[in-house]
């Protein structure tokens, strides 16, 4: 076996900066028609209530399936989009379809259909005037405001331009629109400033479901100490089994979302799961 020398390992690493390069340049460039040439779609992924495990909201997540590449994972695409722009208009698209879709949702038993949440990109909520956008995109689709949820990252929260961030976020929820936090804990936002956000429910990050150790669990625990002294919701997402939906609901988290309850989906699923979670005492 011969012995690599340091030049030839530098080649290797050029050839393989040279590859991601043009994978990146090829899938920028297919990002440019995506809106308009059919290969974007929604999943939908329901989010139950602990309580009564009836799907409260479902999220859309985006899919491409890249005309050259075959399906690319949102992981892998979205940050393209947002350092090149290209997320507001992928994003315009995300809201008109959910919103269309899900004013189509049937009624549950409780009355009101489920709700849609949208996950929202820092630049989105910069645009101009992103509230008019969804309150048109509402309109378009004859969806009422109070069935719309908007996801954002609490990396917003650390943004330079944090009031214009809070002036559109204000105007959201002066419309009737829910803003969850999402992958909680994540980021470097503090659970103090959480009161400074119009918010509606926080949504703690997967990791923490899926390790759910001591110390895992004891974000959560406190998570839901200040969610509740601020009146505040709390989501879990990344929920894949019976136990974990069971600590989970006895830790005082309100809404549960994961592999356990439906994968995301084409079309809302009811919450198959709804008979074997026993509810917690
Ligand atoms: P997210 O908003 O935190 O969405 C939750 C992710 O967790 C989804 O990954 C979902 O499929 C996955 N997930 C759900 N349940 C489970 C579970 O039980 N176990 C595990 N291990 N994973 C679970 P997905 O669909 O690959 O999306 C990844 C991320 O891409 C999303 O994270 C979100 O940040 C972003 N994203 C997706 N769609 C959009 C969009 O339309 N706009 C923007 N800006 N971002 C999007
Ligand atoms: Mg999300
Ligand atoms: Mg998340
Ligand atoms: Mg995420």
């Amino acid at each position: 076996e011969a012995k690599r020398t340091g030049r030839g390992r530098t080649a290797e690493a050029t050839l393989t900066l040279q590859l991601l390069h043009a994978r990146r340049t090829c899938l920028v460039e297919a990002l440019r028609t995506a809106t308009a040439d059919g290969s974007l779609s929604l999943l939908f992924q329901p989010i139950v209530s602990a309580h009564t495990c009836r799907p409260e909201a479902y999220e859309a997540l985006l899919r491409w399936r890249c005309a050259g590449m075959g399906p690319i994972s949102p992981v892998e695409f979205i940050p393209l989009a947002e350092d090149t722009g290209q997320i507001c208009a992928i994003g315009h698209w995300v809201l008109q379809t959910a919103c269309r879709q899900a004013a189509a949702w049937p009624a549950g038993p409780e009355g009101q259909a489920p709700k849609v949440a949208v996950n929202t990109s820092l630049r989105q909520l910069l645009q101009a005037d992103f509230a008019g956008e969804v309150r048109q995109a509402l309109a378009q689709a004859g969806l009422a405001p109070q069935r719309l949820v908007v996801e954002v990252t609490e990396s917003v929260f650390n943004e330079g331009d944090i009031d214009r961030v809070l002036a559109t976020l204000l105007a959201l929820r002066q419309m009737g629109i829910e803003v969850h936090v999402d992958d909680f804990g994540t980021g470097y936002s503090s659970l103090s400033r959480l009161h400074e956000f119009p918010l509606t429910a926080v949504k703690v990050d997967k990791s923490f479901v899926l390790t759910a150790d001591e110390r895992a669990l004891a974000v959560i625990e406190g998570t839901v100490l200040i969610a509740r002294r601020f009146g505040l919701r709390v989501i879990a997402e990344g929920v894949e089994t019976a136990e974990q939906a069971r600590v989970l609901a006895r830790l005082g988290v309100d809404e549960l979302q994961g592999y356990y309850f439906g994968r995301p989906a084409p079309l809302p699923v009811a919450c198959g799961s709804a008979e074997a979670l026993p509810l917690p005492a």
